[in-house]
């Protein structure tokens, strides 16, 4: 397969440049999967669980949203937060699940519902990412 660039870079600088095959991600437009010389794309990037192929060999990641940007040469993807699979602590992402949901059950009106379900959201996706 022709391989291509993909850049990952967070809030902390550059995650990982590394050269793939295909990346498969949820946009905020649908489930897709990006081969080399795919048609140029600006999209969001919800909370869900993005993969990678390098030479038949999947690997996963928990991404916390972000933006995804494809052309020619490259596809870039800037993320709130990443980990890949192995980076992901499971007693973590449980703890921070409890909380929100502890957070979500208290009817305390200075609690940030909103902020609490997103907390949820990336809890939830890192464990199910951690259990494939
Ligand atoms: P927590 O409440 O546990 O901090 P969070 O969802 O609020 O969870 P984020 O703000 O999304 O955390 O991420 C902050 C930083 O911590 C990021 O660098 C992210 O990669 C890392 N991180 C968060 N949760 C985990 C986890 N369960 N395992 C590994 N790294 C994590």
């Amino acid at each position: 397969m022709t391989k291509f660039k993909l850049k990952i870079i967070t809030p902390h600088g550059i995650y990982q440049e590394v050269d793939i095959d295909q990346i498969n991600l949820r946009t905020t437009a649908g489930q897709i999967g990006i081969l080399a010389h795919h048609i140029p794309l600006a999209s969001g990037v919800e909370i869900s669980e993005m993969n990678y192929m390098i030479d038949g060999k999947k690997t996963y990641f928990a991404v916390s949203g972000g933006f995804v940007h494809v052309n020619e040469h490259e596809t870039t993807l800037i993320a709130n937060a990443i980990e890949s699979q192995e980076e992901i602590d499971l007693r973590r992402a449980e703890a921070a699940k409890q909380r929100a949901e502890e957070r979500m059950k208290s009817h305390n009106e200075q609690i940030d519902m909103v902020r609490a379900e997103a907390a949820l959201k990336r809890a939830i996706m890192r464990i199910n990412v951690k259990g494939l």
